[in-house]
């Protein structure tokens, strides 16, 4: 069941939001050549506590961090550990907050140092396949305008999305109906209603879309070795043009 937001969820959503824009603004800009990816995940607990919050996923499924740091090849769900990153990686930070017993989930793929045009050009346009989602979303269309949206804007730039993980229904659980596929037809789904809250998340792959998970469990890597990119927002579907909960707002 497609659960709608009443005004003071709603409130809550947003600063769940705030802070979760605020602290991967703030990782992003710690992220450097040499760091361990553990490191981020300290950033990101000191950030949490500073601010009254919880991570999302610390404890989910029994997921042992704060945040997923998924490097290069990796898709989402890495685990920060004693990983170093270098110089020409990119870097997926998928990070998500509960304030008062709401949440919100945003996912950011940044480059380590200077990083190739191949993935500067994968980033730009995984960004942008979450950004036509977004205008896609809004009351009296339909979910699959989103996923076609998302779908159209990838393979047309010649990349695939992934299929086995989707986007989702968020608030008072971090995963709520529906599943958001990152591929499918306009037209088709249930029809979003004003103050339903999604969580848009594009992962995208150079090579197949197709995923394989690790030893540990945890991590997903694309099949074919290919770098892979992912981009998060949590939105409130309006009238109008859907709010982003988690847009960047600092100065
Ligand atoms: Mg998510």
């Amino acid at each position: 069941m497609i659960i709608i937001k009443n005004d003071e969820e709603l409130v809550c959503m947003r600063q769940a939001g705030r802070i979760v824009a605020i602290i991967l603004e703030i990782l992003t800009k710690e992220i450097k050549p040499g760091m361990e990816t553990g490191e981020l995940d300290a950033i990101a607990a000191r950030e949490l506590e500073r601010r009254g919050a919880k991570s999302s996923f610390k404890g989910y499924h029994g997921f042992p961090a704060n945040l997923c740091v998924s490097v290069n090849d990796e898709v989402v769900h890495g685990i920060p550990g004693k990983r170093v990153l270098r110089e020409g990686d990119i870097v997926s930070l998928d990070f998500g907050a509960i304030f008062e017993g709401l949440q919100a989930d945003a996912a950011v793929t940044v480059g380590v140092g200077e990083v190739s045009p191949a993935a500067k050009r994968l980033m730009a346009t995984t960004k942008g396949a979450l950004e036509a989602g977004i205008s896609a979303a809004r009351a009296g269309a339909r979910l699959g305008n989103i996923s076609a949206a998302i779908q159209h804007y990838v393979e047309s730039r010649g990349y695939s999305v992934v299929r086995e993980y989707t986007g989702h229904g968020i608030g008072r659980e971090m995963h709520e109906e529906p599943q958001i596929p990152n591929f499918g037809l306009s037209g088709q789904g249930p029809v979003l209603k004003k103050g339903m809250t999604l969580a848009l998340e594009p992962m995208v792959n150079i090579g197949d879309w197709r995923t394989r998970v690790s030893d540990n469990h945890w991590t997903v890597l694309t099949a074919d070795g290919s770098l892979s990119a992912h981009f998060e927002h949590t939105i409130a579907i309006t009238d109008g043009e859907a709010e982003v909960l988690t847009k960047e707002v600092y100065a």
